[in-house]
This record gives structure tokens, C-alpha cells and sequence, in this order.
């Protein structure tokens, strides 16, 4: 018979394992699904949440009366909303505006007040979520923030709680454990926990998406939410979470935001799992580990959250085909293998520079990008931030509007519609218009070519 409960906050944790038997087929080693999406919040978050609120009235940073403030991707501001409301405190969430809109929506229908602040600063702009949420618990009287990145509250809650239940759930058969890391706090402290009941035998591994840090990417966007560490160009001092124990991590699987969100899509329709894209890219990584191993292995695999925060994204065809995630036998292919590759001019280009570059580029039109030294994966669609035309900057230059030496941010024209490599000619000049000069076509939401009304003419 199922638990009777004094209170919703007794029902975080205690979360089944379900063995994913037909993503699994064929491997030798099993692989269990932890899924955290059946915590009362709807996420693993619920854990960390409960656990600093309650570490913070233990140490008296909230009182009677008192507002809990926190940045978050919505998961961590659920459960300190649930949390929080019980024990009587106001709370107010900081939330992305790249985040799911229903996260927000769900945020509030439980009595949060949300604020939303821009991803694509750097962490020393006052705009930075970051920065908000911090002046906000220094202004209002009582208030204190849940810090969920540097509170030891956080990994604490899984030493004590996920750990010893994925242990006990597999009889201590548990080999190896498949995380993602966002702020560190679910790897740190489950990992380490099994880490030591094993006496070192478990092997922990962090799902990260291909362009995060943690794994060693450049930082540059990707699609999953939740997980990676983000590197802005213009981040001067970055740090990594304290949340977060390196050494903890015994390897990373870098999974691409197609294998991820693919595999989400796979876990609904062929486990009955509806999770989100963290899930995804978590058993992308675990399904890749378990592989190489062998029937004596145990591979367990947390899964975050649900899907249905993310009906509008990873699990809406229209979405994943606007973002060049779905392909299709009457897409772009084509069209953009013989455009041949595509030219960019950084924000930071001089003029000059930047009407060289346009030299090469189909209709003297290019898309401007942030700055960044390396781009291993093509140009994300987020960090484009406008255009440049050959005619623009050769007029400016012809009436003195600008120097050859300026730079070419300021010279911005509109950014250019976007279409994905799935979608068809004709969606693409609908998108085209009347007015805009190309598309750029998305592939894995990264910007590969750029097609001008001729090329999508036949
Ligand atoms: N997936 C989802 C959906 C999350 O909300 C979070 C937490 N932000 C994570 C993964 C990462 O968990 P952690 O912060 O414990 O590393």
C-alpha cells in the first residue's frame, strides 16, 4: 500500500528505478532509470531545496517572516517555492529568459514571484542573472539567498538521500553512475557517496552537452537545459560551482544536442519515460557507458525531470525541425552542400576587415557574431546578433558614417530569419519575405549556410 503523508515535503525522495529494457536491448549490461521526475515538485531538485531551507533555518540565515531568493532554470525554484510556502516564507525565482515558458508558469502557480534577466551576458554585467538575483537579497530585509551553486546544503542532500538509495535499490550491485551536471550537486553527492560505500568500486560518469566545460568544451550554447557550464567571450573571471567536486568525476560522455534530445524522445516512446532533455542527454551517456561493459555491471542513470515542462521543445516535431534537430527527404540537404560553408564576421571585426570577409559571402550579406576564438562546432543561432551587408558598410563608408578602422558592431543591421535543415524551399521563403536579404539554416541549432533568394528560387 502507498505512504500516507503528514505533508508534501515528506515525499521528496524515495524515488523508484525502472530498467530500460528496450533502449537497453542488446546490451550486456543493465541499466536502471532513477526517476526523480516522480518527486512531489517534479524533480530531483526537490531534494537540494528542502535541504537548504531547511540548513538555513538551522543556521539561522531564515528566520520567521523571511523571503528565500534564488536563481534558477525553474526545477530548484519549484522545490524551494514548495518548500519555502510550507514553512512560511515568500520566495522569489530568477529565472532565464531561454527557459521554458512553462517552467515560469509553474513557478508562480505555486506562489513564487519570478524575475527574468538575459543569458547571453557576461557574468560581470549587472543584467546577469546572477548579479539580480544577489542585489535583490541584499535589498529586501530578511532576505536570503539559496546560492544553489556554492551551498554545501545541495550535494549534502544527495549523500544523504540519493546515494543511499540508489545503493539499497540495487543491493549494492550498482557499478556505475550516469549523471548530468548543472550545479554539480547530484553527481558530487550521490558520486561521492557511492564512491565511498563501494570503497571506491563505483564508477562516476557526467553526461555533458559536446560544447560545455565540464567536459572540456569551448563553452559556447547548446540546447539541452539545465546541464553544462556556459562560457560568455566577454566572461573575464569565470568560476565553476563549489556545488560541483571534479574529482568526483571519473569521466564525461559529451553527447551532442541531437543524440540528447533524440534520446528523450526515444525514453517517451519506447519506455513510457516522458522526461526532459537533461534525461536525454543522461542516458544518451549512460547507453554509451554501458556498452563497453558487461553483465556483471550495473549502470544507474538519473533522469532530472518530467517532459512536460518541455511540450513546446524537445518534444514538439514543429520545434525540433525549426532548430535543425529533425531532417527530412524534402528539406534543405541540398541546397546548403552546394552553398558551401558559411561566412561570419565577429561584432569585434573592423569595417575593413568585415567587407573582406563579404567578398565570399552569397549576396554580399553575412551574419554577425559574438567573438570567440574557436567555433569546432559552427556558429550557434543564439549568439548571432545581427547583419552586415557589403552595400551597408560600403555606403557608410562612402559618407563618412564610418572609418575602415571601426568596428563593426556598430554598423548592425537585422538579424536574418532562421530556418532548420528539415524544413522545406518553400517554408524557407516564407520565412524569407519580402524584406530580409538570406536565411540562415540551422543544423543542431548552429548556423551552417546561408541561402539567398536564388538559391531557394528553384
Ligand atoms: N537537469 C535538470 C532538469 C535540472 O533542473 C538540473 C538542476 N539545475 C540538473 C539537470 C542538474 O542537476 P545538478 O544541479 O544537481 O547538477
Amino acid at each position: 500500500m502507498a505512504a500516507v503523508h503528514e505533508s508534501v515535503l515528506d515525499a521528496i525522495g524515495g524515488t523508484p528505478l525502472f530498467r530500460l529494457a528496450r533502449l537497453g536491448a542488446g546490451i550486456a549490461a543493465p541499466i536502471y532509470a532513477k526517476a526523480e521526475f516522480l518527486n512531489i515538485g517534479g524533480s530531483v531538485k526537490d531534494r537540494a531545496a528542502l535541504s537548504m531551507v531547511l540548513a538555513a533555518e538551522r543556521d539561522g540565515l531564515l528566520r520567521p517572516g523571511g523571503t528565500i531568493v534564488e536563481a534558477t532554470s525553474g526545477n530548484t525554484g519549484i522545490g524551494l517555492t514548495i518548500a519555502g510556502r510550507q514553512r512560511g516564507y515568500r520566495v522569489i525565482a530568477g529565472v532565464s529568459d531561454r527557459s521554458a515558458a512553462e517552467k515560469s508558469d509553474i513557478l508562480r502557480a505555486y506562489g513564487a514571484e519570478v524575475v527574468t534577466a538575459p543569458t547571453n551576458v557576461p557574468q560581470e554585467d549587472p543584467r546577469h542573472l546572477f548579479n539580480l538575483v544577489r542585489r535583490l537579497a541584499e535589498e529586501i530585509p530578511g532576505a536570503w539567498l539559496a546560492n544553489q551553486y556554492d551551498n554545501p546544503a545541495n550535494p549534502d542532500a544527495h549523500i544523504r538521500t540519493t546515494g543511499p538509495e540508489v545503493w539499497e535499490q540495487t543491493g549494492g550491485r550498482v557499478t556505475h553512475f550516469v549523471a548530468g551536471v548543472g550545479t554539480g550537486g547530484t553527481i558530487t553527492g550521490t558520486g561521492s557517496y557511492l564512491k565511498e560505500v563501494s570503497g571506491g568500486a563505483v564508477t562516476v560518469v557526467g553526461a555533458d552537452p559536446l560544447s560545455s566545460q565540464y567536459g572540456g568544451g569551448d563553452g559556447s550554447p547548446w540546447y539541452v537545459e539545465s546541464i553544462g557550464h556556459f562560457h560568455h567571450p566577454e566572461t573575464v573571471e569565470d568560476r565553476w560551482p563549489q556545488a560541483y567536486r571534479s574529482e568526483v568525476v571519473d569521466a564525461f560522455e559529451r553527447i551532442p544536442d541531437r543524440e540528447a534530445l533524440l534520446t528523450a524522445r526515444q525514453l517517451a516512446r519506447e519506455e513510457g519515460i516522458l522526461a526532459g532533455p537533461s534525461s536525454g542527454a543522461a542516458v544518451a551517456a549512460a547507453l554509451r557507458v554501458a556498452r563497453r561493459l558487461g553483465p556483471d555491471d550495473l549502470v544507474v542513470v538519473l533522469l532530472p525531470d518530467s517532459g512536460r515542462s518541455y511540450l513546446s521543445k524537445v518534444h514538439s516535431d514543429d520545434w525540433m525541425r525549426q532548430w535543425g534537430f529533425l531532417e527530412s527527404s524534402d528539406g534543405l540537404r541540398p541546397l546548403i552542400d552546394d552553398a558551401g560553408p558559411l561566412v561570419t564576421v565577429t561584432a569585434d571585426a573592423t569595417v575593413g576587415a568585415a567587407l573582406e570577409a563579404l567578398g565570399a559571402a552569397p549576396g554580399g550579406v553575412a551574419p554577425v557574431v559574438l567573438a570567440r576564438t574557436a567555433w569546432p562546432y559552427g556558429v550557434s543561432a543564439t549568439e548571432v546578433v545581427g547583419s552586415v551587408s557589403r552595400e551597408a558598410l560600403a555606403a557608410a563608408l562612402a559618407d563618412g558614417g564610418a572609418k575602415p578602422d571601426d568596428p563593426v558592431g556598430a554598423l548592425l543591421g537585422p538579424t536574418l530569419p532562421t530556418v532548420g535543415v528539415g524544413q522545406s524551399p518553400a517554408e524557407a521563403r516564407a520565412e524569407l519575405g519580402e524584406g530580409h536579404p538570406g536565411v540562415l539554416v540551422l543544423v543542431d541549432g548552429r548556423a551552417v549556410a546561408l541561402l539567398d533568394r536564388a538559391q531557394l528560387a528553384g
